[in-house]
């Protein structure tokens, strides 16, 4: 089955897709993306990636071409020329192309591609017995809430927790546990959950939307408020979030066991709640 590209109004294999030197992508990092995952042919959420990229879009300033039923129409259709049941689909929209100069001329044609690759899930086994994450001083900037391309402290965060044999890196910032360099933290304290409030230091993820909304309907508490790190190392349960990972348990930050050292409850009804979830909205009957 192949994988897929859309450039700029035009279907074509992955491996052929192209976009310029110039681009302002390329140059400066400027743009923003999505991903959204595909199960049994359904786009996940896909209302609220589009929502998340139009406010990422007018956040920056980039002109969306492209109008919602134009958008899922794209991916529809790259979908189904790819024939991936299971898919991950990346939208990634830069402010151009146009000869290098920091300051972008003013009637610059967004640069448009959307990928379709098969989507590969992490290990069942980090499932099964949680994984182990490291904490890191967040170095990004502070609109962090803009899904954007340029993800160059993302990409050495996850790097130096690849090197310390975790799967992931949380960012904190003075003290205060923000999120992972590709999702977001939820913690289990006194039986409730907590995972720290939307704002711009952080990405409002579609999947902590959707774990939420479940944990309340199974009547878990749910507080959105900060959390130190102190709180996150004397967690009953930490977790992950996010597109690629759906729900992560995590059973050690920095080495240490957190709770007792295996998925706890309120994270294993919320990956039941969520595949239930997921199920649901690809084959609703
Ligand atoms: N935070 C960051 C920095 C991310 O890259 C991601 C993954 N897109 C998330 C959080 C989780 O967001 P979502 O659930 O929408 O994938």
């Amino acid at each position: 089955m192949p994988e897929i590209a859309f450039v700029n109004d035009v279907f074509l294999p992955l491996a052929e897709a192209r976009v310029s030197v110039e681009d302002r992508g390329f140059q400066f990092g400027d743009g923003i993306y999505e991903l959204l995952r595909v199960y049994a042919g359904v786009p996940f959420h896909q209302r609220d990636h589009l929502e998340r990229l139009e406010q990422s879009a007018r956040e920056i300033g980039i002109p969306l071409p492209y109008s919602r039923d134009r958008w899922e129409a794209v991916i529809a259709e790259a979908v189904a020329r790819s024939g991936f049941p299971d898919a991950k689909v990346y939208i990634q929209v830069t402010r151009g192309v146009a000869p290098r100069d920091h300051v972008p001329s003013a009637s610059l044609t967004p640069t448009i591609v959307v990928t379709v690759r098969a989507m590969t899930p992490l290990a069942a086994e980090l499932y099964a017995n949680g994984g182990d994450v490291v904490t890191v001083t967040d170095t990004r900037w502070s609109r962090c809430n803009v899904k954007a391309i340029s993800l160059l402290a993302n990409v050495l965060a996850k790097q130096q927790a690849r090197e310390r044999g975790a799967v992931e890196a949380i960012f904190v910032r003075d003290g205060v546990v923000l999120e992972g360099s590709t999702s977001n933290v939820m913690i289990v304290k006194d039986h409730g959950l907590v995972t720290p409030p939307a704002g711009p230091l952080l990405l409002p993820g579609v999947t902590r939307k959707v774990v939420l909304g479940l944990a309340r309907e199974a009547g878990v508490a749910v507080k959105e408020q900060a959390v130190t790190e102190a709180e996150l190392h004397a967690a009953e349960e930490v977790f992950l979030t996010g597109t690629t990972i759906e729900v992560l348990p995590v059973v050690r930050v920095n080495g240490q066991t957190i709770g007792t050292g295996f998925p706890g409850p309120v994270t294993r009804l919320l990956m039941t709640r969520f595949r239930e979830a997921r199920n649901m909205y690809a084959c609703p009957s």
